[in-house]
């Protein structure tokens, strides 16, 4: 079998900055040093070419158009390469992986993405490590047919579905978590792959690329004493399309009236609501509690299980698709890409 052709996108994030020898803060620098800083790379078992964002960016200002830029990255060299392996800055990670799982439709070759919590030049670097597993784990496959075929992160010794993760911890290795879900592997003296938490589905369709994101959307998320002016001037922000409702334990929120009289009016004039918990683990269960019941009677979406981060990329990507409004629950509440059970 010929080798794996691996293409890497440089993004940018730590993995790939260097210290600024005057100031100390920590600044992206060009690609070719980063792979000069990791010569074990050509060790590997596969081709790897690399691609870069002409200006990598620290993944805080990460925004949609960049999003599309990986996905143009991935769907023009689809066909050249077996696997892809994103680095990416920590910080927004969960939220790119998770809107690239919805951007790539019938994607059925890996699109891995990782990072790391000191830059590669730092003697106790975790990037290494991360960026040459998150190689060899893109790069396995049973007689050409790629055996990872959807969009993971992996950090730490852990390969996770994208969609289903969240950074956990500004400061430890071990900086990201699936609360819901399962890792899909581990890494130590052996790659461990969970092959049964994998997605295996098998598509007619080639691959497409869903570009359109809309970012007319909110987060909120409650406390107990939060004000009714807060809550009314979020629901009557200009043009606000979708609202993603950060509340209590299964999906609990205040029974006062003002509060559910806000929502059932916003949702009346159009407003999609989606009910999240705020827990770390876990689902919303509208009407396991009082607390709930009142918000599933005014139409508000339940979001199950899903985590922030792949609630905000569905959102936007819904949202974009123009999904006809009677509809929406439907495709909301239905997991997509696996990012709810
Ligand atoms: N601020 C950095 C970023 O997200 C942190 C990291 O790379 O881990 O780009």
């Amino acid at each position: 079998m010929d080798k794996q052709n691996i293409l890497l996108i440089y993004t940018g994030g730590t993995i790939g900055m260097i210290k600024d020898a005057h100031t100390g803060t920590l600044k992206a620098f060009d690609f070719d040093s980063l792979l000069i800083k990791i010569p074990e790379i050509r060790l590997l078992d596969c081709s790897i070419e690399t691609v870069s964002f002409e200006e990598p960016i620290d993944s805080s200002n990460m925004n949609p158009n960049y999003w599309q830029a990986i996905a143009k990255i991935i769907e023009s060299n689809y066909n050249d390469f077996n696997g892809f392996v994103v680095l990416h800055g920590s910080d927004t990670m969960s939220y790119s992986a998770s809107v690239l799982s919805f951007m790539l439709e019938n994607l059925e070759k890996p699109v891995i993405f990782t990072g790391s919590q000191l830059p590669i030049g730092d003697l106790r670097t975790d990037a290494k490590e991360n960026l040459i597993t998150s190689i060899q784990l893109a790069s396995l496959h049973n007689n050409g047919i790629p055996i990872i075929r959807e969009v993971c992160l992996y950090f730490e010794y852990k390969l996770y579905r994208g969609n289903r993760t969240t950074k956990i911890n500004a400061e430890h290795f071990e900086a990201f978590d699936s609360p819901n879900y399962p890792t899909l592997a581990e890494s130590g003296v052996h790659l461990k792959i969970n092959h049964e938490f994998l997605r295996k589905e098998k598509f007619e369709e080639a691959l497409i690329v869903r570009t359109k994101l809309d970012t007319n959307i909110g987060v909120l998320k409650l406390f107990p004493g939060i004000s009714e002016p807060i809550v009314k001037a979020v629901l009557e922000t200009e043009n606000l399309k979708g609202l993603i409702l950060e509340s209590y334990g299964s999906g609990n929120a205040t029974t006062d009236a003002w509060f559910i009289n806000q929502l059932g009016k916003a949702i009346s004039k159009g407003l999609h609501i989606i009910n999240v918990t705020q827990c770390s683990g876990g689902s919303v269960i509208m009407g396991q509690y009082e607390t709930s019941s009142q918000l599933k009677e005014i139409g508000v979406i339940s979001g199950k299980d899903i985590t922030t981060e792949a609630a905000v990329s569905k959102l936007m990507y819904l949202i974009g698709y123009n999904i006809k409004p009677e509809e929406f629950q439907f495709y909301f509440e239905k997991p997509l890409r696996g990012e709810m059970t």
